[in-house]
């Protein structure tokens, strides 16, 4: 019997961060379900394929080959046997991915790929529909979210501590426009499943949010 732990929320509440430190402290696998959308959505870029032409992205679905494995814990994502973990972060692969996700046959394939790295492992997975729909039996579910202000400060101060050109205008913009499509689409909407525990970062750091899921996780296993 393996454990699975299921975080969802909106982009940039901090899923990835929390996750990866809750599988370093209780060694589990880090799985980034939304690394494997940006996968598809990179494919897609580098075919000329707009998210509109659905019978082409069905087509795809058919054909790409996503896979992760782990190099040092970190997750890499391996698509047709490319490994294009470092394009992952890209904004256009990021938008690309929210107006692809909305198809069945993307959400399938990789669903599939989920579940049966969750039948094998003890993971803690972060994504938009774990608790409501890929791990609907996961011991402990966390839907994590934050404001749109806080989600947007922290995507600014990441950029500009890269060295990056950052507007906070255009990032608060597109945050607003991500939970719109992801929330309100037909098919796996984002949504907190009916027996997840609320977590709001906004006003909250790393530290406590961490010792926050790994006590719920120690009252639950
Ligand atoms: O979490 P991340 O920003 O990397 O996800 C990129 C996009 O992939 C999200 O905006 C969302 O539309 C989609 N996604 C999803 N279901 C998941 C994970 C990500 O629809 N489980």
């Amino acid at each position: 019997m393996y454990y699975s732990i299921a975080i969802d929320g909106p982009a940039g509440a901090g899923k990835s961060t929390i996750a990866k430190r809750i599988a370093e402290q209780l060694q589990f696998i880090y799985v980034d379900t939304g690394a494997m959308y940006r996968a598809m959505a990179i494919y897609f870029l580098d075919h000329a394929i707009c998210p509109e032409e659905e019978a082409a992205i069905n087509e795809a679905c058919e054909s790409v080959k996503v896979s992760i494995t782990y190099e040092d814990g970190v997750q890499q994502v391996i698509l047709n046997g490319e490994n294009v973990t470092g394009r992952l972060r890209r904004e256009e692969v990021g938008t690309m991915a929210s107006k692809t996700s909305v198809y069945p046959a993307v959400r399938k394939k990789l669903v599939e790929l989920q579940r049966e790295i969750a039948r094998e492992n003890n993971v803690i997975m972060d994504g938009r529909d774990i608790g409501t729909c890929v791990l609907p039996d996961a011991v402990l579910k966390i839907y994590l979210t934050a404001s749109v202000d806080a989600r947007a400060k922290r995507r600014y101060d990441e950029l500009t501590a890269k060295g990056e050109q950052a507007d906070y205008d255009v990032i608060a913009k597109d945050i607003r426009e991500r939970d719109e499509r992801d929330m309100n689409r037909e098919f796996s909407p984002l949504r907190k499943a009916d027996d997840a525990v609320l977590v709001d970062s906004s006003n909250m750091t790393i530290e406590e949010v961490v010792s926050c899921v790994s006590r719920l996780f120690e009252e639950r296993k």
